[in-house]
């Protein structure tokens, strides 16, 4: 288990809130997936395949799938860009999942998002089998999260709990409030600290005080897409803030968090950026191991007499 150090923010000599960074964990997590690729590889022949289906060279997601197959490569697994021939319509997008589903050295398929218009969302989710289905977005895997199954995990939500987890932050029977309730980030996150034993608030674009709600918590995970939405004001002294928000101001990243007033308040805080978000892909990496093992496993099983 990583522990993180203790980081002093800003002026040294003010010990500031203990840093939850995503890094040092993710190369955790890196160098076992790296090691289980070895593994995997001598078993059965092949290295694990992870499909990124795109829909456009253009698009600001881009750069996110180039990361994650950089992440691939460093790893051994066997990541590619699928492409769509032609027009990318709905029957276009579907018809080259289904490809993915069907061919045996991919073990995991992401589809770039957001879709271009005129895509039914629902259509491209329910396409993808969700043996395959590493981030967590088809319903069978959102259903067994919500019995409190294990399927795949949404790896942005996985990460937001799994940083407070690896660096021994204490969950069980704690108040905890998410911000945001999407059904890739924020519910799954939600659902996941539930598992974890924390009593958890969700918050969302219609709750009437916000700030009352945060003031309570004893853990705010904020995963709204609002520059500065939580403020140093808002949080109860020695609060873990965990902020999952991507955002540009000013050609700068930043979270959702204002992170210089919350840091006067909060006990420990992931920073944006360099918290969540290398968790993530580390992750996601994690999770088509887990795929790769299980079909070889399941296919290894057909062919018992
Ligand atoms: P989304 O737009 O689908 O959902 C936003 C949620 O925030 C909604 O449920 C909405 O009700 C809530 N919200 C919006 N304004 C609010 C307000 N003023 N008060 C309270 N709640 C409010 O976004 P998403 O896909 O869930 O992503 C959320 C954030 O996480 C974004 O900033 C996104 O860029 C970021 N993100 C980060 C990673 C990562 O790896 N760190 C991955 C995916 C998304």
């Amino acid at each position: 288990m990583t522990t993180t150090a203790r980081t002093g923010v800003g002026d040294p000599a003010e010990p500031g809130p203990r840093l939850l960074l995503g890094a040092p964990i993710a190369a955790d997590i890196r160098s076992a997936v790296e090691a289980d690729v070895v593994v995997f590889r001598e078993m059965y022949g092949r290295a694990p395949g992870l499909a990124v289906v795109i829909c456009g060279r253009d698009a600001p997601s881009l750069v996110y799938l180039e990361r994650i197959l950089k992440g691939c490569a460093q790893v051994g697994i066997d990541g590619r860009f699928v492409e769509i021939d032609g027009e990318a319509t709905e029957e276009s997008v579907t018809a080259r999942i289904r490809e993915q589903n069907d061919d045996p050295s991919v073990d995991g398929i992401i589809v770039q998002m957001p879709l271009p218009s005129g895509i039914r969302l629902r259509a491209v989710i329910d396409a993808i089998d969700p043996a395959k289905d590493i981030d967590g977005i088809h319903p069978l895997n959102a259903g067994l999260l919500r019995l409190g199954y294990d399927g795949f995990l949404p790896a942005t939500a996985h990460a937001a709990v799994e940083i407070l987890r690896r660096s021994d932050i204490p969950i069980a029977g704690r108040d905890a409030v998410v911000i945001g309730r999407s059904p890739v980030v924020g519910m799954p996150a939600a659902h996941l600290l539930v598992r974890e034993d924390a009593t958890v608030t969700v918050c969302h674009s219609k709750t009437h005080d916000l700030a009352g709600h945060v003031r309570r918590a004893d853990i705010v995970v904020v995963a709204a897409g609002r520059p500065g939405l939580v403020t140093g004001e808002m949080l109860k002294p020695g609060a873990v803030v965990v902020d999952v928000g991507i955002n540009v101001v000013n050609d700068r990243l930043v979270g959702d968090v204002d992170f210089e007033s919350a840091s006067r308040i909060a006990s420990a805080i992931t920073p944006v950026p360099g918290g969540v978000g290398p968790l993530t892909n580390a992750l996601l990496l994690n999770h088509v191991m887990r795929a790769a093992h299980a079909r070889a496993q399941a296919s290894a099983g057909d062919d018992q007499p």
